[in-house]
C-alpha cells in the first residue's frame, strides 16, 4: 500500500469516514550551510524521501480535532478559541499552524472544522525536521481545503511562526521553506536575509550518489544553551566588527577580525564566515563540476564545526571519519550539532560497505548502535489525494 493509501485507512479507522483528500510533505536534512541561518547567511537543505501525510475530513461543527498514528488519543480545539497557549504537546504543532495561519491574515470566521489524521515515516528527534514536516503538511493541506490562497514562502513563515510561537522552539525559516520548495534530486539554495529560494539541481541520481544518514541518537541536554551561546557569540561579534550580522563579513575580512576578537569568538565568526563561502561554492561547484566534486566542502564543513564552532560530539565525528575512510565522497555532521546525524555523500555500490563499517566502529568504540539509512532529495508538499 502507498502511505497516502495508509493514510486514508488510518483515517477511516480513526474517524469512520472516508477523508477528502491526503498531503504530505517532506522532512529535510541539511546538505551544508549550518548555523548561518541567523546569521543572515546561505543554507542548502532538501526534501526527504520521508514524509508526513496528513488525511483530512470536513465536520459540520467548528471544531478541528487532531489524532496521530503516534499519540493514543485525539486532541480538540474549537476554531474561537485558537490562541497560541490553548495546546500543549504534540497536538501544539497542527493547532499552532491553524492559529498562525490566522495570524497571517487568513479568514477563518466562515470555515467549517475539520478533522485531521497523521501518519508519518519521518524518524522524530533526529534533526531531520518531523516537526516542519507535521507542519508543512497541515498547512498546504488548510490552504488548499479552505482556499486560503497564500504562497509557499507564506506558508513556511506559517509554520516557524507555530513552532516559534506555539511550540516555543526558537528555529529560523530553513526547515520549513526545504519542506515546502523541495523538489526531486535538487536542493533549495535559501538566502535567510532576502528569503530568495532557488532551486538547484543535485544529479545525485545521475551519478549514481546516494546520501546516507547516521542517527547517533545523542541527545545532549547542553544542545539548547549551546544553540543560545553560539548565538551570543555570533551577535557580539557581528557588533564588535560594526557589522548587521555576520553575513556582512567577507573570508578577505578574517584577518582583521582576527585582531579585533578574543579567540573564541573569532573562531565562531570564522566558522560562519567559511561556511556562507562554502554554501557558495558548493552552488557553483554543483552547476560547473558535478556532486562528485562537492566532497571536500562537505569535509571542511564538518572540520569547521567540530574545531571552531565546537558543536560536534565524538560519535559525529566517527560516524564522519569512518565514512570518508570508507570511500565517502564527504561527509559531515548536520543540523544544531551536539548529536544528532550525520550525512555522508556515498557513490551507491559503496553504500553497504559504508554503512557496515559505521555500524562497526560505533561498536568497537562502545558507542550506542546509529540508526544507518540512505535519503534521496524529494519532492516538497503536495496533495496526493
Ligand atoms: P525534529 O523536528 O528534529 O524531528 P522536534 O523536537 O523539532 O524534532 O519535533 C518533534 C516533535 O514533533 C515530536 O516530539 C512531536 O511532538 C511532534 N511530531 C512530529 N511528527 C509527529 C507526528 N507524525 N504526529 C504527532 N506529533 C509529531
Ligand atoms: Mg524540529
Amino acid at each position: 500500500m502507498t502511505d497516502a493509501a495508509l493514510a486514508l485507512d488510518a483515517f477511516a479507522q480513526w474517524y469512520g469516514r472516508r477523508a477528502a483528500g491526503v498531503w504530505s510533505a517532506p522532512g529535510r536534512v541539511n546538505l551544508i550551510g549550518e548555523h548561518t541561518d541567523y546569521n543572515d547567511g546561505f543554507v542548502f537543505p532538501f526534501g526527504l524521501d520521508r514524509r508526513t501525510q496528513v488525511a483530512l475530513g470536513d465536520r459540520d461543527d467548528r471544531v478541528i480535532r487532531v489524532a496521530s498514528a503516534f499519540a493514543p488519543e485525539a486532541v480538540s480545539l474549537h476554531l474561537d478559541e485558537l490562541s497560541p497557549d490553548a495546546v500543549s504537546g504534540w497536538a501544539a504543532y497542527p493547532l499552532g499552524v491553524v492559529w498562525a495561519l490566522r495570524e497571517f491574515g487568513a479568514d477563518l470566521s466562515q470555515v467549517r472544522g475539520v478533522d485531521l489524521h497523521l501518519t508519518s515515516d519521518v524518524p522524530v528527534g533526529a534533526g531531520l525536521s518531523s516537526s516542519a514536516a507535521l507542519e508543512c503538511a497541515v498547512a498546504l493541506a488548510l490552504n488548499e481545503h479552505w482556499g486560503l490562497g497564500f504562497d509557499r514562502p507564506t506558508l513556511a513563515k506559517v509554520g516557524r511562526l507555530a513552532e516559534n510561537r506555539v511550540v516555543g522552539a526558537p528555529t529560523g525559516i530553513l526547515d520549513q521553506s526545504a519542506s515546502l520548495l523541495a523538489e526531486t534530486d535538487a536542493g533549495v539554495f535559501l538566502d535567510c536575509r532576502s528569503l530568495d529560494a532557488e532551486v538547484i539541481p543535485l544529479r545525485f541520481a545521475e551519478e549514481d550518489l546516494e546520501v546516507l544518514v547516521v542517527d547517533t541518537h545523542v541527545e545532549h541536554a547542553h544542545a539548547t544553551g549551546g544553540y543560545a551561546a553560539r548565538r551570543a557569540s555570533c551577535e557580539q561579534g557581528a557588533r564588535v566588527l560594526g557589522v548587521e550580522s555576520l553575513r556582512d563579513v567577507h573570508v578577505d575580512d578574517l584577518p582583521r577580525a582576527a585582531e579585533l576578537l578574543d579567540d573564541e569568538t573569532f573562531r565562531r565568526v570564522r566558522h560562519v564566515v567559511t561556511e556562507n563561502q562554502r554554501v557558495l561554492d558548493t552552488v557553483r561547484t554543483l552547476r560547473e563540476r558535478g556532486p562528485s566534486a562537492i566532497g571536500t566542502l562537505l569535509d571542511a564543513s564538518h572540520v569547521s564545526m567540530r574545531d571552531d564552532f565546537e558543536i560536534s560530539v565524538p560519535e559525529l565525528d566517527l560516524a564522519v571519519e569512518t565514512s570518508q575512510r570508507h570511500g565517502a565522497v564527504g561527509a559531515r555532521m548536520t543540523g544544531g550539532g551536539f548529536g544528532g546525524s550525520a550525512i555522508a555523500l556515498v557513490a551507491k555500490p559503496l553504500v553497504p560497505a559504508v554503512s557496515e563499517a559505521v555500524l562497526t566502529a560505533f561498536a568497537e568504540r562502545g558507542f550506542r548502535a546509529p540508526t544507518v539509512f540512505t535519503v534521496s532529495p524529494s519532492q516538497g508538499a503536495r496533495r496526493d489525494v
